[in-house]
């Protein structure tokens, strides 16, 4: 079977590590022959994404916190170095303070709000902003998102205001870009065992819910998210844009289920 990303450089931000859905998107970006371009959130994160960039043979991989303007001109600076435009950025960042992922939303504090806003939200529009001009021959820029945007998940709170946020910076960015010939979409995942994941409280029972009731009476496993992800940054993708794509085993078609 022809690779579905061949020729095409995609730039992956939020690889924290092997278990991130930044991580399995990587994977199969390159399997399906992508040359990529990691970054990762400071001296913490470095030595691990620089060996998972090493396994999956990453042309690059650049320090970039999204809520600091100088590390985006320093990452687009690099990315000007590569050969050929860039074709293909994933956005797989959020981040909110773990107390709001836990008491009622109406305790959520300014702070807490506009944190959660900036950094899962409007990095979006800032990361869009920056790599847009490197996009000469178009492209594909794709966000992960979840169902608590729209419906009421306990305890996701001000990442579900946050993800609602993002899902309209989606359209509107869809709409600016779409001359340019970049398409702009999110991936809404099932609920998937990760770091960030594991801050939310009571996650495991958000796990067993979904598998009980969702149509696919599973979870969501990671690849089947990235395989999305390379369909949207390939030509398949080519008439897509401004779209939310569900890959949660159809868990946002339910109502009222009884898990039978
Ligand atoms: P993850 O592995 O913890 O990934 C989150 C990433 O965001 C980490 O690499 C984190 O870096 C990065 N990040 C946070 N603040 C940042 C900043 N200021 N600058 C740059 N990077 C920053 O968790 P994940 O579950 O794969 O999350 C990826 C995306 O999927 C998120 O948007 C999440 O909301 C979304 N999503 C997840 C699920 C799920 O159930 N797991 C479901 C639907 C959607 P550090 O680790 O260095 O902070």
């Amino acid at each position: 079977m022809p690779q579905l990303l061949a020729g095409k450089t995609a730039l992956v931000l939020g690889v924290a590590n092997r278990w991130s859905i930044a991580y399995a998107i990587s994977s199969a970006f390159v399997r399906e022959g992508a040359s990529l371009v990691l970054t990762y959130q400071g001296e913490r994160q470095r030595q691990t994404v620089e060996e998972l960039g090493a396994e999956l043979k990453a042309a690059k991989i650049l320090n970039c916190d999204v809520t600091k303007p100088a590390e985006l001109d320093g990452l687009v600076a690099e990315l000007r170095n590569l050969p050929g435009s860039l074709n293909a950025v994933v956005h797989s960042i959020a981040f909110a303070n773990k107390e709001d992922l836990s008491r009622p939303f109406l305790e959520t504090s300014r702070d807490g709000f506009l944190l959660a806003q900036e950094v899962s939200a409007f990095s979006l529009v800032s990361v869009a902003r920056a790599v847009a001009p490197l996009m000469t021959s178009g492209g594909s820029l794709t966000t992960l998102t979840y169902l608590g945007s729209t419906r009421v998940v306990q305890n996701y709170n001000v990442m579900g205001v946050a993800k609602a946020s993002l899902e309209a910076s989606v359209r509107y960015l869809a709409s600016d870009l779409g001359k340019h010939n970049i398409r702009v979409n999110a991936i809404s995942a099932g609920p998937i065992k990760t770091a960030s994941a594991r801050g939310i409280k009571d996650f495991s029972k958000v796990l067993d819910n979904v598998a009980s009731l969702a149509p696919l009476r599973r979870n969501t496993e990671p690849a089947e998210v990235a395989d999305t992800a390379v369909f949207l940054a390939s030509d398949l993708g080519r008439g897509v844009t401004g779209n939310v794509v569900f890959v949660d085993a159809g868990f946002q078609t339910i109502g009222i289920g009884l898990g039978e």
